[in-house]
Order: structure tokens, then sequence, then C-alpha cells
């Protein structure tokens, strides 16, 4: 029998494979014939090297210009080739990388195959670059990863992380991503050590095969701040393709309470069908409405809580949603409730 892991890595773009150009750094660098070359594989892997195929899209993007329909690219570029591998790694930018790990943890439903997400503070072959560690990191994890626990996770300098509970904390450190909100999946040291903690694919149904992508402007993103007017969020609910917020609130999920304006505004929203969703703008925050009677207004005039859910998760997680075509109602329900271990029960 052959033991040899058939791996498929996706290589987006991001630092990893940027260099140097007049206008600052951009993704230029075909990294495949890097990655087959790397004399530390096969030290990592001893006996049984992962046969390792490479597909690097066109163009190479820095991932501030991911969409959500890339993300679904991504999905479906797994999908397509499901069943020629056992796991996948995705090179990706820092900088959305979080948006993209929790996107693909909602789009590729039932997945049981290692999806491993990860990129680099330095481009590959600079002076201590992060990029040749985390990407051996990467694809030992994805080779090895316990089959109870294989998900989609962020392994980056030191961490593995469940992909919809990650975020970028860093701009600068080698662990530059962290979740906050929830254990780590395990550590990387001189071994890898997981943290086991089982997997939870999503099981609607085949969005990524088969489904239809909304609009971009179907969600936005708001942070709340000292100030923040009625008239702001009036002005981004009348786009008549918007179909959920999210509300970054302080704290334990609370607003403006003495603001009726405000309050009206969401409720307006509300009416119209559009999904309201609280999450708390601490790293570490956790909404809980009923705790204040700033959050209680938020409650009343028909927002819903995010709990512990990232922004990211959040807003992918509702893209999701409204993609599969859901009633405002149905959405706002599954929101509340974790479907592919992003919340807390
Ligand atoms: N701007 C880069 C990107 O997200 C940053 C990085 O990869 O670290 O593509």
């Amino acid at each position: 029998m052959n033991a040899r892991k058939r791996l498929l890595i996706i290589y987006t773009g991001g630092t990893i494979g940027m260099q140097q150009t007049p206008s600052g750094l951009a993704p230029a660098r075909d990294l495949a014939a890097d990655i087959q070359h790397m004399p530390e594989l096969g030290q990592a892997f001893q006996t049984h090297p992962p046969v390792l195929e490479t597909l690097s899209y066109e163009p190479l993007l820095d991932s501030s210009d991911m969409t959500p329909g890339r993300w679904v690219q991504i999905a479906r570029d797994i999908l397509q080739r499901y069943q020629h591998f056992d796991g996948f790694v995705v090179l990706h930018g820092t900088d959305t990388l979080a948006y993209t790990a929790s996107a693909l943890s909602f789009f590729l439903e039932r997945s049981d195959k290692p999806v491993v997400i990860t990129g680099s503070q330095l481009p590959f072959g600079w002076p201590r670059s992060d990029a040749r560690n985390n990407l051996i990191s990467a694809l030992e994890i994805a080779a090895n990863m316990p089959e109870a626990m294989t998900q989609v996770c962020v392994v980056f300098g030191s961490r593995i992380l469940r992909g919809n509970r990650a975020t970028k904390v860093s701009a600068k450190a080698y662990d530059a991503f962290d979740s906050p909100r929830y254990p780590h999946l395990g550590a990387i040291g001189i071994d890898v050590e997981y943290n086991r903690r089982r997997r939870f694919p999503v099981a609607f149904g085949n969005f990524a095969k088969q489904g239809r992508l909304p609009p971009d402007d179907a969600v936005a993103l708001v942070r709340l701040f000292p100030g923040f007017s009625a008239s702001t969020l009036r002005a981004i609910c009348s786009n008549s393709n918007l179909g959920g917020i999210v509300l970054e609130a302080y704290g334990a999920g609370n607003g403006p309470s003495q603001n009726p304006a405000f309050r009206e505004a969401i409720a307006e929203a509300v009416q119209r069908g559009v999904v309201v969703v609280v999450v708390s703008q601490p790293l570490d925050g956790i909404v809980r409405m009923s705790s204040y009677a700033a959050g209680n207004a938020l409650a009343r005039a028909g927002a819903i809580s995010g709990r512990d859910m990232t922004t990211e998760a959040a807003l992918t997680k509702l893209y999701y949603l409204i993609a599969l075509g859901y009633s405002a109602d149905n959405i706002a329900k599954k929101m509340k409730t974790p479907i592919a271990g992003e919340m807390r029960r």
C-alpha cells in the first residue's frame, strides 16, 4: 500500500510570495518550484514525504483584493479535487486570511479533510522569513492532523487555530493570529502537539458546487464609535442588496441607549428584512445583551446576539446563509446557533 499522502497547495498570493517592485511589495513569485525543492521537506516527513501539487492563482493577489467570489472559488477548487487529495494547504495574504478561513469553514460543507491556511509575515527567501516554517508546518499538519479533528484551520507561527475562531492580532509578530475566544487547536514547537477539539462540518447543502453568489454588498460591517449617527446607519441600510449587518458594538454588546434615532434605524432595518448581528469589539469580548440596559436597547430594536463569534466569522456566516437563499427569520435563527464550531452553544 502506498502510504504517501497527496496534498494540494492552493497559492492565492500574499506576502509569502511577494517581491519588491517600484510601487512596493507585490505578489510576483511563482512559489511552486520553490516548494518542490525545499530540502527540509524530506526531513520533515522522513519515511513518507507527501506528493505535492500546486495550483497557483492568476493573478496572484494581495489579500486586500479578496472578495466573496474568491472565497467561493477556493472552496470550489478544493471540492473539484476533493477525492484526489488527502489534505489541502491554502497560501494566503495575512490581511484578510481570517475572513477566508471563516468563509471556507462554512462553504466547504461536509468536508472531513484537513484544510490548512497559512501565509507569512516576510516573503519567502528573505532573511529570518517565517515563510518556510509556516509552509512546512502547514504541510505536516495537512498530512497528519488526527482524523477526528480535521477541519479548516489556520497554521501560523507556533499556533494551530480553528479557522472560524481566528483573527489577525499582529502585523509584526510571527504569531500573527490568535483565537482569543477559543482554545488553540494545537501548538507548534519542537513537536506538533494537538489539543483535540472535534470538527463541526456544516451539514446544510451543496452551495459551493451549485449555488449562485449574492452581490458583495449583501452584507455590511459597522463599528460603533461615540457619536455614530443614525443617518449613517440609514444610508447603509438604504442599499436594496443588503441582507445583513454585523454591528461591532462595545463590550458585552452595548450601543447608545439614549439615542432613540439610532434604535429606530436598527428597528427599521430589521423590519425591512435586514438581519442585524451584534459582535463585541474587544478581542476577548462576548456579547451578553441582557447585561446592560444599553445592550438590551439593541436587542429590543431587533438586533440579535452573535455571542462569541469573531467579526470575520459573523460576516462570512451571514454571507453564506444569504447565499443559501434563506428567509431573514431563518438566517436570524441560524446566526444564533453554531453551525461549524464558530460560536459557543
Ligand atoms: N498585504 C499582504 C496580504 O494580505 C499582507 C500579508 O500577506 O502579510 O496579501
